[in-house]
C-alpha cells in the first residue's frame, strides 16, 4: 500500500462508499476506497431492488451502459398477505416503468458492486480490495487516517465510514455503540435458478420485464418481518427477514424460517423446479431515525447502513446509502475548497441529508416499528382474520349479502386486536396510520349506510 496522503479515505465499497468515492473523484479529489472483500460485493447481501433515480444522479443514464449489470426493470410491484392456506394481494403494474428513466431494476450485488466500483476507478479512485480497516487514527481529537488489520497506516483530510451495518470503525471512533437486537433485523436469502421463459410464464411478464412481491403474514410465524420474491433474468431471489430480537425470543432458526416460507402453498408453486444457487444471511439496520448515530465529527463522516439509513417498510436501503454517499462526497468537496475539515464545516452533510429525502423519510417512519410492535396480535391474527373475511365475502353460500357483510364486520369489530388498533394514537405520517384510518372510515361508512350502532 501507498505512503501518500489522500484527500479522502472511504471505507467500504458498497453503495454508500462507492457513491462517496465516485462523487469526490469526479471533482478531482485524490480518493482511496478500501474494501475488505476480495472484490466489491463479494460479501454483500441485498434483495435486490436497486432504484434508478439515485444511481442516475451519480452515473447519469447508467442503464445505457451495455455492461450495466441490471437484471430486469421492475414493471409490477405486489404485496401479499398470507394466511395458512389463502392469500390476499394488492399490486400495481405500469408500462411507464418499462421506459427511461425507469423506476428500479433487480440486480445481483456481487456483479453490481464490482461494476460500480469499476466506474469509481475509471473516475480516478484508487481501489484496494482484501483490505480490512481495523481502526481510525486521531490527532488532537481529529480523525486523520486509518489503520488496516495488516498494520498499514493511511492518512487523509477526511475519512468516510461506509462500512455497513456492523461499522466497527464507527464504534471504534465513538460515533455509535454496537446495535441491540431491537435495532437490527436478520435477513436470509436464496438465489434460485429458473429458465427465463419459465419466469416470464409463471409471473405473467413480457420478455425482459420484472416483478417484485413483498409477502407478509403466515410466512414470518408471528414475528415482525416479511419475505420478498424478486425476478432476475434467469433466477429468482427469495428471502425472509425478521427482527433479530424476535428470532431470539421465539428461538426460530433463520434457515428454518426460510424453508417454512418456501413451503407455503402460494410460494411453493412459484419456486417449483428452481435450483438453489446461493444462500446468504445479513443484518439490516432497522432502528432508523431513533438509532441514527452522530453523522459527522472532526475529519469523519458516516453514511449508509453504518448510520442506520434504511427505510424498512419500503424495502429501501441502497438508495438512501447512495444518496448519503453522494452528499458526503459533496460535503468533502466543499470542505476541500475551504481547506477546513472540522466538524463545523462537515455538519453541512447533515443539512444536505435533511434537505433530501433521506432524513425526512427516516423521520416519518421513526415510530412505525414501535407502533406495530404494540400490536403484535394484529401481526399474528390479522392475516387469518382478513383471509376469513374475504373468503366469506367471495363465497356464495346462499345467505343474503347484507347478512354476510354484517357478520364480517361484527367479527372484525369484536376482535380485541382490531379494537386496540382502532383506539391507538393517530399520526398521519406513515402507512400504519393510513391502514387504521381506512378501518375507521369503513366503520363510519357502515354506520351511515345502516343508520345504527354496530
Ligand atoms: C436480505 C436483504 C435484502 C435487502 N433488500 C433491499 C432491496 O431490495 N433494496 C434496497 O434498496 N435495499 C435492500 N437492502 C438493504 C441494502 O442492502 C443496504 O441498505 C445497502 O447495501 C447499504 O449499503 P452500504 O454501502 O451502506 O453498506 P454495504 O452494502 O453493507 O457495504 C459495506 C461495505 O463495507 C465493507 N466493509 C465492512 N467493514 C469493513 C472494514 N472494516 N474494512 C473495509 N471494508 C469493510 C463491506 O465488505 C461492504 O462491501 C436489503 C438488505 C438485506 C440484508
Amino acid at each position: 500500500m501507498t505512503e501518500e496522503k489522500f484527500d479522502a479515505i472511504v471505507v467500504g465499497a458498497g453503495p454508500a462508499g462507492t457513491s462517496a468515492a465516485l462523487t469526490m473523484a469526479k471533482a478531482g479529489l485524490n480518493v482511496v476506497l478500501l474494501e475488505r472483500g476480495d472484490s466489491p460485493g463479494a460479501k454483500n447481501v441485498q434483495g435486490a431492488v436497486m432504484y434508478t433515480k439515485m444511481l442516475d444522479e451519480i452515473v447519469p443514464g447508467f442503464w445505457k451502459d451495455p455492461q450495466a449489470p441490471v437484471e430486469r426493470p421492475i414493471t409490477e410491484q405486489k404485496i401479499w398477505v398470507l394466511s395458512k392456506d389463502s392469500m390476499f394481494q394488492v399490486g400495481f403494474k405500469s408500462e411507464k416503468w418499462l421506459k427511461e428513466p425507469y423506476n428500479c431494476f433487480t440486480v445481483i450485488r456481487a456483479t453490481f458492486d464490482r461494476w460500480y466500483a469499476k466506474k469509481a476507478e475509471e473516475a480516478g479512485v484508487q481501489l484496494f480490495t482484501g483490505v480490512t480497516v481495523s481502526e481510525g487514527i486521531k490527532k488532537d481529537g481529529k480523525v486523520v487516517g486509518i489503520k488496516t488489520s495488516e498494520g498499514d497506516e493511511i492518512y487523509a483530510d477526511v475519512v468516510v465510514a461506509a462500512d455497513g451495518v456492523n461499522s466497527l470503525l464507527g464504534q471504534q471512533l465513538g460515533l455509535l455503540d454496537e446495535w441491540t437486537a431491537d435495532e437490527v433485523a436478520l435477513g436470509v436469502k436464496e438465489v434460485l435458478s429458473l429458465p427465463r421463459e419459465k419466469i416470464e410464464d409463471r409471473f405473467n411478464l413480457e420478455q425482459g420485464e420484472g416483478t417484485t412481491i413483498e409477502i407478509f403474514g403466515e410466512n414470518t410465524r408471528g414475528m415482525l418481518g416479511y419475505s420478498f420474491l424478486y425476478t432476475n433474468k434467469e433466477s429468482i431471489s427469495f428471502g425472509v427477514g425478521a427482527k433479530l430480537s424476535h428470532f431470539q425470543k421465539t428461538g426460530i432458526r433463520p434457515p428454518d424460517l426460510l424453508e417454512y416460507a418456501k413451503a407455503h402453498p402460494m410460494i411453493r408453486r412459484l419456486l417449483k423446479g428452481a435450483k438453489p444457487l446461493e444462500y446468504s444471511a445479513h443484518l439490516i439496520p432497522e432502528g432508523g431515525y431513533n438509532s441514527m448515530p452522530k453523522l459527522f465529527a472532526d475529519g469523519i463522516l458516516i453514511a449508509g447502513d453504518a448510520a442506520q439509513m434504511v427505510n424498512a417498510s419500503h424495502r429501501e436501503g441502497s438508495n438512501l446509502a447512495m444518496t448519503a454517499g453522494r452528499l458526503a462526497g459533496e460535503t468533502v468537496i466543499e470542505a476541500k475548497k475551504k481547506g477546513d475539515f472540522s466538524a463545523k464545516t462537515l455538519s453541512a452533510y447533515q443539512t444536505k441529508l435533511r434537505d433530501s429525502f433521506v432524513i425526512p423519510d427516516l423521520f416519518d417512519h421513526k415510530d412505525l416499528e414501535t407502533m406495530v410492535e404494540k400490536h403484535m396480535d394484529i401481526v399474528a391474527e390479522g392475516p387469518e382474520l382478513m383471509a376469513q373475511s374475504l373468503y366469506d365475502y367471495f363465497q356464495v353460500d346462499g345467505r343474503p349479502k347484507r347478512d354476510v357483510q354484517k357478520a364480517i364486520l361484527q367479527r372484525l369489530t369484536k376482535n380485541p386486536a382490531v379494537r386496540a388498533l382502532i383506539k391507538s394514537e393517530l399520526t398521519l405520517k406513515n402507512e400504519f396510520s393510513l391502514v387504521k384510518m381506512g378501518v375507521k372510515l369503513r366503520l363510519l361508512l357502515w354506520k351511515l349506510t345502516h343508520g345504527g350502532s354496530l
